[in-house]
């Protein structure tokens, strides 16, 4: 299987798989021109879509890929995602057969609260929940719903591939630094990404290792991370108060 990020607008990636036989899928097509540019390039025909959560940017080239492909549109169950043909929800599982992949459907709420990852084959397609160095806003839910969902995420073993939906990974980068400055692996990834930045490559996919090493959203109970929050003014009483300290100060980090 052959696993490729295509840059969309300025900092989206959506995800495509693909077989030795040409068979495709798409997760999150945001802009459909893009999808079928990588399609004729490499001679591929898709067969199924998957969608995270109903952001424009995530799903905003659904409607014009189904009026050129019949295929069906896996996505959460949210009256905001019109064009879903199959609603998942979490603990199902997906399979197709060509190409032969097969996922399970888990509920990660908080970027927005319908939101679901899809795992299987050592991927996780995390749409905005889980990024490179960081996690995604809090539009809907609550520091307490997302720090589970990314509870559950970093359980999943450390060699899973996080594909995540926008490039932010220096810019997180740079958060992280400010948070666990001596952090060795820290250090060492954010060279990684210095370097495929400046060749303009994606950061990702990164390893959950990694992120479970550098990600200060997945180092809510690490030493320097609880020290760094019990500095701020949101404080740290607990976990969930901890990471809405992170949370909010990565808000208004520049
Ligand atoms: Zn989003
Ligand atoms: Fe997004």
């Amino acid at each position: 299987m052959h696993l490729i990020p295509l840059p969309a607008f300025a900092d989206n990636y959506i995800w495509m798989l693909h077989d030795d036989a040409g068979q495709a899928i798409v997760v999150d097509p945001g802009d459909a021109a893009v999808v079928e540019r990588a399609l004729n390039e490499r001679q591929l025909q898709l067969r199924a879509i998957l969608l995270t959560h109903h952001h424009h940017d995530h799903v905003g080239g659904v409607a014009e890929l189904l009026g050129r492909h019949a295929l069906p549109v896996y996505a959460p169950v949210d009256d905001r995602i019109a064009e879903a043909t199959i609603r998942v929800s979490d603990g199902e599982s997906i399979g197709l057969s060509s190409p032969r992949v097969r996922f399970e459907v888990l509920a990660i709420p908080g970027h927005t609260l319908s939101h679901v990852a899809y795992v299987g084959d050592g991927l996780l397609l995390c749409g905005d929940t889980l990024f490179s160095l960081g996690c995604g806003r809090l539009f809907e839910g609550t520091p307490a719903q997302m720090l589970a969902s990314l509870d559950r995420l970093s359980q999943l073993p450390g060699e899973t591939l996080v594909c995540a939906g926008h490039e932010y990974t220096e810019a997180n980068g740079r958060f992280a630094h400010t948070v666990e400055p001596d952090n060795p692996s820290l250090q060492a990834r954010l060279r990684e990404v210095a370097g495929l930045r400046t060749r303009q490559l994606p950061t990702l996919p990164s390893s959950l290792a990694d992120e479970r090493a550098c990600n200060p959203f997945l180092r809510i109970d690490a030493g320097p991370v609880a020290d760094w929050c019990r500095r701020q003014h949101g404080g740290a009483s607990d976990r969930i108060a901890r990471f809405a300290t992170l949370r909010s100060a990565k808000d208004v980090f520049r």
